[in-house]
């Protein structure tokens, strides 16, 4: 067994966690449930001389199911662990594709540690597909105040490491008269080896079967979760038919672009993700 030579502090607010973040800047990192961080340690990764344990900070704990205006909500304390997301009654009933994400992720004693927060961060997690075809958004800590943003966009503008995520939200969206959800990861489950690809979606059709909602998302191996825009834009105001099936598998691949790895070329990966989604979108023609 290795024993970390390194200092663990464990505030009890956000303020605190905050102010020694940037005292010990980059001598330092936020540990959550330890999980990946313990995954790249074992592989040789040094570890930081000043480790900030999240444990003690409860109010990243909370859940609440809120109505601001006309936006009802529900905002997840980014220490909440995985299971806790997995099995909660209000995420089941609302939010089931989170829950269908996470039930894929590792096994239930890593569920049992992680948090959802540390696989948002992480920035390759597999709940983030889920999370983006729900339209989740991020708040974080800037040292002054908790700022929202939408989780798309801050998975693409913020500088690794330099945030104190404070939770995850997810917003309840516009119903149509059918709504269709999907999760899919491609790849081995047994050892954390990172999926070959990943891909979620929601779709809402209306009585006449035109699709008037969608958010597809993409991601797995080391490739960033990506939301597909122009795909999603293709398939607005339209009913499924063959040609536009046609249309859609080619946008995906032009939009597309997963990295190659050892075992799984980006080829590969991308023609995955297209037929997942031809499949799922087949389910609705008609
Ligand atoms: C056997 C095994 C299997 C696994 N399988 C999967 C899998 O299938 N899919 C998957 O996605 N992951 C998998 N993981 C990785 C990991 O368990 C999850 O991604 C988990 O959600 C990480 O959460 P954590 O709380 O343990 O993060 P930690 O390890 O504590 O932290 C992860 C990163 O996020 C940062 N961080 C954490 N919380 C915050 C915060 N609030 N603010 C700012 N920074 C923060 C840390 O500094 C670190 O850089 C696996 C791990 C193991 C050991």
């Amino acid at each position: 067994m290795r024993v970390l030579a390194a200092k663990v502090w464990t505030p009890t607010d956000i303020e605190e966690a905050w102010s020694l973040r940037k005292k010990f800047h980059l001598e330092s990192c936020f540990v959550a449930g330890g999980t990946l961080l313990q995954t790249q340690w074992e592989k040789g990764v040094s570890y930081p001389p000043q480790l900030i344990s999240l444990e003690k900070v409860e109010e990243l704990e909370r859940m609440n199911y809120k109505t601001e205006g006309a936006k009802r909500f529900l905002q997840i304390g980014s220490m909440t662990k995985l299971a806790t997301c997995r099995n909660h009654p209000v995420i089941k009933e609302k939010w089931s594709l989170l829950s269908t994400a996470i039930q894929q992720i590792a096994a239930p004693a890593i569920r049992n540690l992680g948090t959802i927060g540390g696989n948002v961060v992480y920035g390759f997690g597999d709940a983030i597909p889920a999370l983006l075809a729900l339209d989740a958004e991020v708040s974080y800590f800037d040292g002054k105040t908790i700022k929202i943003e939408k989780l798309d966009h801050w998975l693409n503008t913020r500088q690794n490491n330099e945030v104190l995520l404070t939770g995850v939200i997810l917003p309840e969206y516009r119903h149509s008269s059918f709504v269709t959800q999907f999760y899919k990861k491609v790849g081995r489950r047994e050892a954390f080896s990172g999926s070959v690809v990943t891909v979620s979606g929601v779709i809402g059709q209306n009585d006449a079967g035109i699709i008037d909602f969608v958010r597809l998302a993409v991601g797995g191996g080391d490739n960033r979760p990506q939301r597909l825009k122009e795909t999603e834009q293709l398939l607005i105001g339209q009913m499924i038919k063959p040609l536009l099936l046609k249309n859609v598998y080619d946008t995906i691949l032009n939009e597309f672009h997963p990295i190659s790895d050892v075992f799984y070329s980006g080829d590969y990966r991308r023609w995955t993700a297209a037929n997942i989604v031809i499949s799922e979108l087949s389910r609705l023609e008609g």
